[in-house]
This record gives C-alpha cells, structure tokens and sequence, in this order.
C-alpha cells in the first residue's frame, strides 16, 4: 500500500477547508487537501446571498438575531467569536486580499442586503454568486501556495486512529487518537494511506441524505459518518435546516432560489395570489427559515397544491437579470421569466446545524481530529441557523483552528504509526444496486425524518434504514471500494444518525419539529 506524508490532511475543498488550507501553509504547515470533485465543486460555490460583514452600528444587533433564530439556544461563546473576529477576517482575507468582487453602489461603497431573520442590511454579495466569487478567489490562492497539495476527484473512505489502525499492541490503549485517512486518489488504482499530523474534517453537510435538497450531489455526510465509526462526540444532528424556497418544477431539478429576492420585498402567496405568511409570523415572508418552511408545508398541506409561488411585485422587475443573474437564468431554462412571472417553490434540505462536535479552535474528542465548516458544531447555529451565517463560520473556524493546530503541532510529542495496509476485496460492486439504495436512504428520510417528524415516522425510518445498512455493510465488505460506495454506506450512516438524534429528542425546538410532543 502506497503511504503518503504531509502536516495537516484536509478533507474537503469547500470555503471551510480551503481557507484552513491558505492559513496552515501560512504557518508553516504542509498541507493535503482532498475534494470528491473538482476545486469549486462544493455548496461554498452555490451560495448565492452573502456574507455577513457589516456589523456596524450595533454588533450586539447580529447576537441579538442569531440568538433568535436559533429560538435562544445557540451557544452564546460562539456567536462571540463569529461576531467579534468574523468582519475583521472577511476584510483581512476577501477585500483586502484576494479583492473579491462584491458588489458597489455608485460611490464605491459596499452593497448591503438582508435575508430572512436579519434586523438589518449587514450581508455582502456578488451579485446572487457570492459562493463563486469567494471560492474561486481562495482557490486561486490555493493553488499557487506550493506547500498545499490538492488531490480532486479523490474520496476519504475512513480515518487512521492509532487504536484500530496500526500493529503496535500498546497502542491498543492510547487515548483515541487521529492519525490521517484511507483515500482514495485520483490517480491512484488502489486505496492510500495518507499519514498526517493533524486530520481535519471539512467535508460539508448532508442534504443529499434526502430526496429534495439544496446540495451538491455527493453531500451526504461524509465527515460525520467518519467521525462517528471513530468515536468523535456528535452533537445537534436532528436539527436540519430546510431551505424554504427552492424551485419547484414538474420534471425540473431543484435548486435555490435566495431568501435575498424576499430581503428585497418579495413575497411568498398561495395559488390564489393570497400571502399567508403575514398572520404566522410578524416579520411575514422573511421570518426565520424554520418557520416558513413549516408554514409553507401545511400551506400545502391544506390545498393539496404541489407548490406556492415567490410574488415579485414590490421589485424593480428590470433590475432582477443584473441582481440575480443565476436565479433569472435558471427559472428561464424551466419556462419561468422572473420579469414577469411569479416563482414556483417549495422548502429542501439546505443544512446541517449540527455535526461533529468542537470546540472554538475545531479540536475534536478525538486526539489531532478537527472539523470545521457545516461539518463541525460548535453551537454557533443552535437549533436553527441564521441565514448567510456559514460562510462566515467556514472563515472564523478555518483561521482559529489553523493557528491553534499550528500551535499543537509544535508542540506534538507523539510518533506517527505505520498504517495497516488496506485490503481490496475482489468484487467489483453494482451501480444499479447503489443508487436504488441511495434513492430508498433519500425517500425514507424526506417522508419520516423531514420538515414534520412523529415517533411513530422516526420509528419507521430507523427500522428501514437499520435493514439497509446491513445490506450495504455486506456490499461495502465484499466489493472493491469506490466513491459511489463510499457515498452510499456514509449516506445511510448519517441517516440513521439523523434520526436517532431525531427520536431522542420529543421537544419541538428550531428545525426539529413534532407533532407529537
Ligand atoms: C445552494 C446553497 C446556497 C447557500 N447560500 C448561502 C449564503 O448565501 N450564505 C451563507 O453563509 N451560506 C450559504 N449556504 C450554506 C453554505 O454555502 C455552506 O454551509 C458552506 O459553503 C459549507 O462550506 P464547507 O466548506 O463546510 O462545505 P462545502 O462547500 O460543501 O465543501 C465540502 C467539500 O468536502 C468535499 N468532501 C466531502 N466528503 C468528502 C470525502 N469523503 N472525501 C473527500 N472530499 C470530500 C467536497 O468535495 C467539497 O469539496 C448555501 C448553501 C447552498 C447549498
């Protein structure tokens, strides 16, 4: 077996794992950093609405929101570090910097919007592709630091701890410790080994885990499935952020339509032209994401409708291809011409406010493991997240935790083991099998673990999955190791994550919601 060598492993070229990237090798460190695709191939790339950057004139205003939308469960020393050091690492890094093109008004100045559960004009955007604008800069700068090496189109299959994966007997007793990953690489005909000082988990969400999402395919959970088969802490994981506006279309693939077009005074009605969201919640379309995707659900619920539909007639219609280039684009591939037409839309998985859980430097329980980005929970998100807050996070986590990874590293004392080398099985696995059982994994999960959950649907899904995850264990055993397979058996995993989460906690809080409480 091949066994390669660098400081730091990354797992994951998104935003989050990127900038670690650029700020590790500023320390001195080398760096591996692996992505399932290529480098923008990741939900970083997809954000449309923003970041979070002008916090002034009242910081305490953006603590105040995001306690809110979190309904007051948010981990208040987090949202400290968000707020206090997150403005101050955009400008350092995206203005300053990399000089990313946000957008400016007449005079020069930054334009500011809002979204949903924001009390003010904080956000910065480019256009409706701040996540393209923002990664491709970073990845750019990536790709000209020599001590960052990037393997794309690769997979991370499990991590290297000195317990499970190394011939030393003493080590059968050590405290759980981290010491790389199993990969699979481009350009590699069998599985690596990739021995690493600091591994750290940048591996993006798990909306993929269901049938309607807002994800990039292949999101399914990797880092919080990895972490859990080594013992890592998870925490918050039944709180799934449903995104409550995505384009709806008979045969048309879904995809996001920004709570910006509702921060600028569109509004959500139901077939009849009716907007029902004012007499739910007193900021009306823009209340915080759970709560209209909830009112959107029994809205359709209700009616028997497929969908409802995003009013845009308070906007200046002639400025929305320029504003919103993606969104006007796209719906016009689907027959919808937003200067004229209503948008038809319904709520999606969108994100995970919960994952593998760490602390403010993205330390782990286990030894040399971090997680950063969507990933990691630090509680920043609570019970719900505020809009436009994780792009910021992925920044503030990937800056903290490089420094105080550096700072561990020169500290370390311990050995890196020889791995045990990888086994490949003879068979060669079956596609058609993978992606009925990625459909059943999506399905169960979107009808018994979704928007509205009940003890009796969780104990369905379990029991489902319980069975599927047998059946892929038996796959995954016998046959040669690909990245569909990887994706299918950490899928299932994270699912059955998801619910367990989901059936032990019987408060409605955020966006986890039951109807039997
Ligand atoms: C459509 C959309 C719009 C959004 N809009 C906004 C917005 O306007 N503002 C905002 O703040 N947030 C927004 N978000 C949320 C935000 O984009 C994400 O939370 C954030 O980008 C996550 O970044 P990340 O680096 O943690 O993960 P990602 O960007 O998802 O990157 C994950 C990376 O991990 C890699 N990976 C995963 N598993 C493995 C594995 N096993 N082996 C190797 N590589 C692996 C992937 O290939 C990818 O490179 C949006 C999300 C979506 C989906």
């Amino acid at each position: 077996m091949k066994v390669l060598h660098t400081d730091c492993l990354v797992i994951g070229g998104g935003f989050a794992g990127s900038s670690y990237a650029l700020y590790a090798a500023r320390e001195g460190l080398n760096v591996a950093l692996l992505s399932l695709g290529g480098a923008l191939e990741a939900n970083s790339d997809w954000a449309q609405g923003g970041i979070i950057y002008d916090t002034s004139p009242d910081p305490e205003l953006l603590t105040r929101d995001i306690l809110e939308a979190s309904d007051g469960t948010a981990n208040q020393a987090a949202v400290r570090q968000l707020v206090t050091e997150g403005p101050a690492a955009v400008r350092e890094l995206l203005l300053d910097e990399l000089q990313v093109g946000f957008d400016r008004n007449s005079e020069g100045a930054l334009e500011l919007t809002r979204e949903g559960g924001h009390s003010a004009r904080r956000i910065i955007h480019a256009r409706d592709r701040t996540g393209h604008a923002i990664l491709s800069a970073v990845a750019r700068r990536v790709d000209a630091t020599s001590r960052v090496t990037r393997h794309m189109n690769s997979v991370a299959i499990d991590l290297l701890t000195l317990s499970h994966n190394n011939d030393n007997p003493e080590d059968r007793y050590a405290p759980l410790t981290c010491f790389g990953a199993y990969a699979l690489l481009d350009g590699y005909p069998e599985p690596v080994a990739i021995v690493a000082k600091k591994t750290v988990l940048a591996c993006g969400g798990l909306g993929q885990i269901y049938q309607h999402s807002t994800n990039h395919p292949g999101i399914v959970g990797h880092g919080v499935a990895m972490a859990y088969r080594v013992g890592a802490r998870l925490i918050d994981l039944e709180y799934v952020q449903f995104h409550p506006t995505v384009f709806y279309g008979k045969n048309a693939p879904r995809f996001l339509i920004t709570e910006a077009l509702r921060g600028e005074g569109a509004v959500l009605v139901n077939l009849q032209g009716e907007p029902f969201m004012d007499k739910v919640h007193a900021r009306g379309s823009l209340a915080p994401r759970d709560i209209v995707s909830r009112a959107i659900h029994e809205e359709l619920s209700n009616s028997g409708e497929p969908c409802v539909y995003l009013d845009l007639g308070e906007l200046d219609r002639g400025r929305l291809p320029d504003r919103f280039p993606t969104v006007y684009e796209r719906c016009l591939e689907h027959g919808v011409d937003i200067t004229r037409d209503p948008i038809p839309v319904v709520p999606a998985a969108h994100y995970s406010c919960g994952g593998v859980h760490t602390d403010l430097d993205g330390r782990t329980n286990i030894r040399h493991l971090g997680a950063i980005g969507e990933t990691a929970c630090t509680g920043l998100h609570g019970a719900n997240r505020l809009a436009s807050t994780s792009l910021l996070e992925c920044l503030t986590g990937a800056r903290s935790t490089a420094r105080a990874d550096a700072r561990d590293i020169a500290a370390m004392d311990f050995r890196l083991p020889e791995p045990r080398p990888w086994l490949s099985p003879p068979e060669q696995s079956d596609p058609t099998l993978i992606h009925q059982d990625l459909d059943l994994v999506q399905q169960t999960m979107w009808n018994y673990a979704g928007i509205v959950r009940s003890q009796r649907r969780l104990t369905r899904a379990r029991r489902i999955l319980l069975e599927l995850r047998e059946e892929i264990q038996s796959f995954y055993r016998d046959c040669r190791v690909t990245r569909e397979l990887v994706e299918l058996r950490n899928a299932v995993q994270t699912a059955l994550l998801v619910v367990h989460a989901a059936s032990l906690n019987p408060r409605s809080k955020g966006a986890h919601y039951v109807i039997d409480e």
